[in-house]
């Protein structure tokens, strides 16, 4: 890493300095309309003396709103005097793609989380990345990285840990969930892990958890309510900020292998057969891909491959072959 030239981003904060500070990461990006231009990042960091640090992200992908609603929402109202410690609240990770609504960059059509660790000479996302592998997660002792579905995807709200090699680490990680307390708690797999936030932060050794509570490119006032609740829950778990934990009875769901997932595999328009919380048996018909070109033609179902409960479904009407129809999770205990 030390080969690594340094990070183009600015800072317009103090990372060791009492109080708030609400600034910016500041990374240039000479372009046609501002020759000496720059991305301005939105940071806020609250600190407090001595104390673990809480790295509170959103906008990692740009159409995903909990998380930037409940992170904006903190940074003004968290009192520097409630907390021992440090936050830091990046609420648009991904700020061009945050700004524009889309998934990925405008500027490079980057995924952030499929960018880590990123560079520090690469692409608007990959410097970003970079940032965040070499500046900001170093600093970190606990990681909450706010997602929704998105257009494409809806989810049951649900806060997520992954299955990790280190047993002690994955424990707290699932006692961290659970402080969260969002209806659903999921002991999480990747279909994609690779240049994830997440798998940055967990090969580092840090303590990281995530979310996915709703989504279709908007927000419901329940699922704000949960990430709401639920960042505060995790700042009084890690003591940084006092009080008991708000604890809501949640449902541990569990996916414990690639038939979680159905993929379409015909364009067309799908019917959503079973609702996001329904219980599901294996060999169900989930969703029906009905042909659009011509009538006539029997629709494609695509069915359960285990027994479970829908976590997640495609949102739009529309789909096309390759898409991610549904999810189903396995109810634990
Ligand atoms: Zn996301």
């Amino acid at each position: 890493m030390s080969r690594l030239r340094p990070s183009p981003i600015a800072p317009t904060v103090d990372f060791d300095k009492d109080g708030v500070q609400h600034g910016f990461l500041r990374l240039p990006y000479s372009r046609d309309d501002s020759a000496w231009g720059s991305v301005m990042i939105p940071i806020c960091v609250i600190r407090n003396g001595k104390g673990p640090t809480a790295l509170l992200t959103g906008g990692n992908h740009g159409d995903e709103y909990e998380g930037p609603l409940a992170l904006y929402d903190l940074a003004r109202t968290l009192d520097p005097k409630a907390v021992s410690g440090t936050v830091i609240i990046v609420p648009a990770m991904n700020y061009p793609a945050f700004r524009a609504g889309t998934r990925t960059s405008p500027i490079d059509k980057g995924n952030l989380n499929r960018s880590f660790p990123g560079r520090p000479d690469g692409t608007v996302t990959e410097k970003i990345a970079d940032y965040f592998q070499r500046e900001l997660l170093p600093r970190t002792d606990i990681a909450l990285d706010f997602h929704s579905g998105g257009r494409t995807l809806d989810f049951v709200p649900f806060c997520a840990a992954h299955i990790r090699p280190d047993k002690v680490l994955e424990a707290k990680g699932f006692d961290a969930v659970e402080a969260f307390s969002a209806p659903w708690s999921m002991k999480m797999l990747e279909i994609d892990a690779v240049g994830m936030f997440d798998t940055a932060a967990e090969e580092m050794g840090k303590l990281f958890i995530t979310t996915e509570v709703g989504g279709g490119g908007t927000s419901r006032a329940e699922t704000v309510r949960i990430a709401r609740r639920g960042v505060l829950n995790v700042l009084r778990h890690t003591g940084i900020v006092a009080g008991a934990v708000e604890k809501v009875r949640t449902q541990w769901l569990d996916m414990p292998s690639g038939d979680c997932f159905s993929f379409a595999e015909d364009d067309g328009m799908i019917e959503t057969m079973v609702d996001l919380g329904e219980k599901v048996e294996e060999g169900q018909v989930l969703a029906r891909i009905h042909s659009v070109g011509r009538t006539g033609v029997a629709p494609h179902e695509i069915r359960a491959r285990m027994s479970g409960l829908l976590a997640a479904r495609h949102f739009p009407g529309l789909v096309k072959a390759g898409d991610c129809a549904a999810v189903v999770a396995v109810l634990v205990g």
